[in-house]
């Protein structure tokens, strides 16, 4: 009985010793959401004042003024970047954020992010492939799985040079969708293949062609990826190139159309 007792005399008291120490933690990770969230509202308008200030003044400036005028928004731009990523990051923490299932089209999807990307790509001379005829709907978070594609499509551009290629693949076998994002770019040496899905998880600074990459992404896709149930890994060869793999469990039927 004595040893009862004191087993339940000891898990209430280390009940009661936690709460303080589980408010705290909560109540920060909450507060880090709802500051990050407070912050993108003057960047957007920061954004916005910078563009309607470049039309004002586009036949006065000189292209010294231009490029100050370039570089600011580069920097809202960054600045925007690492908020939202922070954002992502600290409602994963706190838990408060809960994914929302809608049913749409893979194939349309990919095909979005790949539009967004079509521009950049050109403009580098980096050939983007897209194979996707899964014909599925899938059950997902819809922005979650566009911010999944971003991120990765945004990396293999990123470590890719001009005149390579980056493919994009689905396949569907059953009910499991596997994704495959390849390319031809530097490469990641096998020691680091686990780090770089750690936060600020990076190979080598000196590796980014531009700024802005802050070493959150993969954190990012990898929780995205979880918390959809799924599992991403990647396969790489330094100087080859690199393959991300995704495999997520979210097709919910064959599209009739
Ligand atoms: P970052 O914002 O630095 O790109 P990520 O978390 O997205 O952060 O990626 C972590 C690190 O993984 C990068 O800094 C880079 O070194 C490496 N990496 C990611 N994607 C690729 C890729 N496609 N090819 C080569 N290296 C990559």
């Amino acid at each position: 009985l004595f040893l009862v007792v004191s087993i339940i005399f000891a898990y209430v008291m280390s009940r009661r010793a936690m709460k303080p120490i589980i408010h705290s933690f909560v109540r920060q990770q909450k507060f880090t959401a709802d500051a990050s969230h407070e912050l993108r509202t003057p960047l957007t308008v920061l954004h916005s004042s910078i563009e309607v200030l470049e039309n004002e003044t586009e036949d006065i400036l000189s292209p010294f003024g231009k490029q100050v005028m370039d570089d600011m928004k580069d920097e809202v731009r960054r600045m925007t970047s690492l908020i939202s990523n922070l954002l992502s990051l600290a409602q994963a923490d706190a838990a408060v954020v809960d994914l929302t299932y809608d049913e749409f089209s893979l194939d349309g999807e990919l095909e979005r992010a790949f539009r967004n990307f079509q521009p950049i790509a050109q403009q580098q001379a980096i050939k983007l492939v897209l194979k996707a005829n899964t014909q599925v709907i899938v059950r997902a978070d819809q922005e979650r799985l566009q911010q999944l594609f971003v991120i990765l499509l945004d990396n293999a551009v990123q470590y890719t040079a001009a005149g390579d290629r980056i493919m994009m693949k689905a396949t569907v076998k059953g009910n499991l969708l596997t994704l495959q994002i390849q390319d031809t770019g530097i490469g990641i040496p096998e020691a680091k293949l686990q780090e770089v899905f750690e936060r600020f998880g990076r190979v080598d600074e000196s590796r980014n062609r531009t700024q802005g990459h802050t070493g959150l992404g993969l954190s990012i896709a990898k929780w995205i990826v979880e918390s959809h149930g799924g599992t991403i890994w990647v396969e790489s060869e330094v100087g080859i190139g690199s393959t991300f793999f995704i495999a997520l469990p979210i097709v919910s039927h064959l599209a009739t159309t």
